[in-house]
């Protein structure tokens, strides 16, 4: 048999006022994952591990089985591996944002949402400035960079910068952890201010100033981490030769290098609400024929859930169903091979709190032959009574591939 994952990114939500206290998936108009849960069966899963954040990093790398202690390295490792960087033993990588700061106040993480052009540009300027044989910045996707120092320690407390807009920055520096750090956080402070030296003085930020746009006046590095030892999904279920993700974002398309599945990217792909439906259920179907894993993972309705947009997230789950899961199950219910289907969020991004929680998320599981359980409906609410309960590490993983 082969298996396929439709990830619905942030999918799950809490009950809504506006919609009688239904869920957004309780009130959608969802006949295709209401079919598949018909004939599955359903649970739930916790995704987000004792101490670790709910980040989609965390959550996809825990829906695929893996052991969070001993593979997470924060964000800039995978993304790392996203845009090609091969990490050796011993560089820490880190996410490194250029952000706009004012006067003392960190004004906003993203430097007002400058374009990858803008920031290739001051990167690759830094680089030049401030890069040297231990010390590498990389150009990634709009504000979001990468950091790479050789032989830097991990064992830095540095601050998400989303976390704290107009805050005070010099009390949110890097901070040593352990005495062995000191260096490291001592060589980070120095590059932040530096890089504000710089950066300042550019011109592309004069220019931006110019136009009443902030300015991309200082990189900000967090989320340290090492080169993941993570095991290929084929060295971990063998049935699995070849397998593929699909998606937009980078951390999954990280987490897909290190777990040797070959990434596709589909054109008009875009993470939000216009983004490629159809193109996306189609490279799932083209990649079901030749492998026989493959991650179909769709961005939109977290980025709903970010704006708190309730009708915005519900059509995101309704595309999904309509011109994700409908085309794919009619396409492949009848294949002399058998295909599973599992379809399940990574975490809530619930529309009231607008940002993403830990709670356990609901799945289905389908294949044809599997004996269904008596859940009628895919949702939060129905997938409690389901007959897989309540699972946790890698015990959805090992449902899906293995039974
Ligand atoms: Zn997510």
């Amino acid at each position: 048999m082969k298996h396929l994952i439709i990830l619905g990114d942030g999918m799950a939500d809490h009950p809504v006022s506006s919609l009688g206290g239904r869920t957004l998936l309780q009130a959608a108009h969802t006949p295709w994952m209401d079919l598949l849960a018909r004939q599955g069966r359903c649970g739930r899963l916790v995704t987000v591990a004792p101490g670790f954040h709910p980040g989609s990093e965390v959550a996809n790398l825990s829906v695929l089985g893996y052991d969070l202690p001993t593979v997470y390295e924060g964000r800039g490792s995978l993304e790392a591996a996203s845009i090609g960087v091969d990490l050796m033993s011993g560089d820490m990588a880190m996410r490194c944002n250029l952000v706009c700061i004012e006067g003392d106040l960190l004004k906003n993480h993203s430097a007002g949402h400058i374009t990858t052009e803008e920031a290739d540009v001051l990167i690759r300027f830094l680089q030049e400035r401030l890069g040297d044989g231990r010390v590498h910045f990389y150009t990634g996707v709009q504000y979001r960079h990468l950091l790479v120092i050789r032989g830097g320690d991990k064992r830095v407390d540095c601050t998400p910068p989303h976390d704290v807009p107009m805050k005070p920055f010099l009390p949110l520096m890097p901070k040593a952890k352990c005495l062995e750090a000191q260096a490291t956080a001592g060589l980070l402070n120095s590059l932040i201010l530096r890089s504000q030296d710089l950066l300042k003085e550019h011109p592309l930020n004069k220019q931006r100033i110019a136009q009443g746009k902030d300015p991309a006046n200082s990189i900000w590095p967090w989320s340290p981490g090492y080169r993941p030892r993570m095991e290929p999904f084929s060295v971990r279920f063998p049935q699995v030769k070849r397998g593929a993700v699909i998606t937009a974002v980078d951390l999954i398309r990280g987490i897909g290098r290190y777990a040797g599945l070959r990434r596709i990217d589909v054109p008009g792909a875009t993470g939000l609400y216009d983004t490629n439906y159809e193109g996306k259920a189609r490279a799932a179907l083209d990649a079901l024929r030749t492998d026989d894993f493959v991650y179909l993972h769709i961005e939109a309705s977290d980025e709903a859930g970010h704006e708190g947009d309730v009708s915005l997230k519900m059509r995101t789950i309704e595309d999904l169903d309509r011109r994700v899961v409908g085309p794919i199950y009619e396409a492949v219910k009848d294949w002399s091979e058998p295909v599973g289907i599992a379809i399940l969020p990574d975490h809530p991004t619930p529309c009231e709190v607008r940002t993403h929680t830990a709670e356990p998320v609901p799945f289905l599981i389908w294949y044809p032959g599997i004996v269904p359980d008596a859940v009628q409906t895919f949702d939060e609410v129905a997938a409690c009574h389901g007959s897989y309960g309540l699972l946790k590490e890698d015990q959805f993983i090992h449902a899906f591939i293995n039974d």
